[in-house]
């Protein structure tokens, strides 16, 4: 026993809170303790929310005064105990894939994309695809697969948006430190930092890389930032999705064949190869190249072996998302791949065709990726279909339905998207381990036993937080970009805690159709003016910085919202991030989406109101064919496909009104006991009940291992 004196004793139990503050920061799997949140937040709230909510940098900033007052203070010591009793738990408890496929091979899944959104603090992300790699790694890390992932480090982020005086989108930088991320620095077993020359063409790129724990699960970052480089060399990795074409290869060599050295260099032992979307594809090339290398194999035999050992999922039916390169800037960049795989000119270049021989066809990422992927998924049921047709021409000798991409159906992180006091109604009504059990219907079909009252005032809560969270974001905007004849005084006007609020969050891409709502202004009008049945909007989201057509449509929400008429009931809020759709998809009650069916692979944001008790307003697009049971909301239209005609337009938004009109609005307000909707109430639980058993990223990430990931680690 050591003879400190109670004191002292004392003294270093206070030390170790800040020491513990510090190894849970370290690790991401604070992002799905949102409980945490007011904790971080109570050490600096100002650079806390000034940095997106990021822990580390309030840990940082803790004025002395501030930690030792904390440190003082027993239940924040007691608070930080336990979350740090809990990290260290979960880090070493016996985990879902360990119980259940012990006999496994241990080899990892290793797992490639262009963007991750993990939180808001570390914005690796533009929109979709970004947040369903992230949701894909916390549950990846939550059932204990063998998995590791591979991705840029995009020191200035994806662009920030502000809204201006005039209402058009401006797009601003951000730079996310290194010493303010929970990243270090990947280094080789001696010590010394790991660096990689990655040859571009008859360049050579200095790259770095760092680790960033999300869980259990390690996500490498390359980077190319360094003096060592040439600027333009520095640039590649400042910002997701920007830069000409000649940019963008270069990021995908960096990703895919970058990435696989990496992990070579590290020696971690790779059994499968899952490439999230096309960007990746090149790793194929390099892993053909070298088991022809090292094996000696023949290209028949070393296309076999990673064949069978790989998993690709597209994301896209709109052609244009479906990367491609001038087959010149290709034989700029890879002709030594071309050699290296023995092959000709012709041969090389029909790995990325659809058609072969065909020399008007671009360099396709997702023929290459399809013809050098034995597994390979659309991500929803509608999208599997379209898919199946879009690529059919790969495979000559393949009825379309026998074409080889199957779906899995997109799902969200439930911890990550759940307000914090709806976790605890879920708990006292599904039970504690509601999150183990959460792809059973038996444990959602408890949600009955949910009182209306209770479900009733905490979303009336989520929605107040909501109004409240808009108004101050509407505010600092005027007081940044002020606006004619819109006063800071009358900002607590905006929004009606007892109206309709529907929210509408994405990206601008212009298959989604923001402004479809707008088609009539003088009914939408009377349908949100109607002072007994009052109606609102929130909406939120980017367009690409190159994107004119999207960024009009911001332009166009933004206007809308400034006339008079609507002023108090049409939102926009700025810089549309992972904080501002956790307080959204908490506080709407109505989640509309209407994209041209069928654009819209999969869709996730109408998944994480559900959660919430949020009732789906959409188009059968996506994921909602298979979300949509008839009481968990509602369609627009009748599953017909947009022909790209304005009658389509015109068609959807006919249904969109009358469903507003007819069943959205009167459902709502209808309210024969006191002041509860009663039977909109039964919606709200269905939707509780249906959705997130299915919808979720844990069922999501089961359904990969079963059909592609353990086949393929069996391979290998
Ligand atoms: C969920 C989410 C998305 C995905 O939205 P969809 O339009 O449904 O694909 C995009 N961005 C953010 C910030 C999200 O939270």
């Amino acid at each position: 026993m050591s003879k400190t004196s109670p004191k002292t004793r004392r003294k270093k139990n206070q030390a170790n809170a800040f020491d513990q503050l510090a190894e849970i920061t370290s690790n991401l799997w604070w992002t799905w303790q949102p409980q945490l949140a007011p904790l971080f937040q109570s050490l600096n709230p100002r650079a806390y929310e000034s940095a997106n909510q990021n822990p580390i940098v309030a840990l940082r900033t803790c004025k002395a005064a501030r930690r030792r007052a904390l440190e003082a203070d027993p239940q924040f010591v007691q608070f930080v105990g336990r979350a740090h009793r809990e990290l260290r738990e979960y880090l070493r408890a016996r985990t879902w894939y360990a119980k259940t496929h012990r006999t496994q091979a241990n080899a990892n899944v290793a797992y490639f994309c262009m963007e991750y959104a993990v939180h808001e603090s570390l914005p690796l992300y533009a929109g979709g695809l970004g947040v369903l790699a992230g949701d894909h790694l916390k549950s990846a890390s939550d059932l204990g697969l063998p998995f590791v992932a591979v991705g840029i480090y995009w020191k200035r982020g994806y662009g920030r948006q502000r809204i201006n005086s005039a209402g058009k989108q401006v797009s601003g930088e951000q730079l996310i430190k290194p010493e303010d991320t929970p990243f270090s620095e990947v280094r080789k077993s001696g010590g010394r930092p790991w660096r990689l020359r990655l040859a571009m063409g008859s360049d050579r790129v200095t790259v770095r890389a760092w680790r960033a724990d999300v869980g259990r699960v390690p996500l490498y970052l390359l980077d190319t930032d360094m003096p060592a480089n040439k600027p333009r060399d520095r640039k590649l990795t400042h910002t997701l999705y920007s830069g000409d074409r000649d940019t963008r290869i270069r990021q995908e060599i960096l990703l895919g064949i970058g990435g696989w050295q990496l992990l070579r260099a590290l020696k971690i032992p790779v059994g499968a190869c899952h490439l999230n979307e096309g960007h990746a594809a090149f790793l194929s090339l390099e892993r053909i190249a070298e088991r022809m290398k090292d094996c000696g194999e023949t290209f028949a035999q070393a296309l076999r072996y990673v064949r069978n050992t790989s998993v690709f999922t597209t994301h896209t039916p709109v052609p244009a998302g479906n990367e491609e390169f001038d087959p010149a800037l290709v034989d700029h960049y890879l002709s030594t791949y071309q050699r290296e795989l023995k092959l000709d000119h012709e041969a090389f270049h029909n790995l990325a065709r659809v058609k072969p021989d065909n020399a008007k066809e671009n360099f396709g990422m997702t023929p290459l990726a399809l013809r050098t992927s034995r597994y390979a998924n659309g991500v929803a049921k509608l999208h599997g279909e379209i898919a199946r047709k879009m690529w059919s021409g790969i495979f000559p000798n393949k009825k379309t339905s026998d074409v080889p991409i199957g779906h899995v159906t997109n799902g969200i992180h439930l911890k990550t998207w759940l307000h914090p006091a709806m976790n605890e109604l879920l708990r006292e009504h599904l039970g504690e381990n509601w999150a183990e059990n959460q792809d059973r219907n038996a444990t959602w079909k408890r949600a009955t036993r949910i009182p209306n009252e209770a479900l009733w005032n905490l979303h009336a809560q989520f929605k107040s937080e909501l109004i409240e969270f808009c108004r101050q974001r509407i505010e600092r905007q005027l007081r940044r970009d002020p606006v004619r004849g819109m006063k800071l005084s009358d900002v607590k006007n905006i929004l009606d805690p007892n109206a309709l609020t529907i929210g509408f969050a994405r990206r601008f891409a212009t298959y989604k159709r923001a402004t479809l709502i707008f088609s009539d202004p003088a009914r939408l009008a009377k349908i949100l003016n109607d002072k007994k049945t009052p109606v609102q909007l929130i909406f939120a989201g980017k367009a690409h910085p190159a994107d004119t057509e999207g960024q009009a449509f911001v332009a166009e929400v933004v206007r809308i919202s400034r006339m008079p008429r609507f002023r108090n009931r049409v939102v926009f809020l700025e810089d549309y991030d992972m904080n501002v759709a956790r307080h959204m998809v908490a506080g709407v009650d109505v989640w509309l989406n209407n994209p041209k069916r069928p654009h819209e692979a999969s869709g996730t944001s109408g998944m994480k109101p559900a959660l919430h008790g949020g009732l789906n307003l959409s188009i059968l697009d996506g994921w909602w064919p298979e979300g949509f049971n008839g009481k968990n909301g509602w369609k627009i239209g009748a599953g017909q496909d947009h022909r790209g005609t304005t009658k389509d337009d015109q068609r959807d938004v006919a249904s969109l009104y009358k469903t507003l009109e007819k069943e959205v609005v009167p459902l709502y307000f209808k309210r024969a006991h006191g002041d509860v909707p009663t039977d909109w109430l039964a919606r709200m639980k269905n939707a509780i009940q249906t959705i997130p058993p299915v919808f979720n990223s844990h069922r999501q990430v089961r359904q990969y291992l079963t059909k592609y990931y353990l086949p393929a680690l069996k391979k290998a």
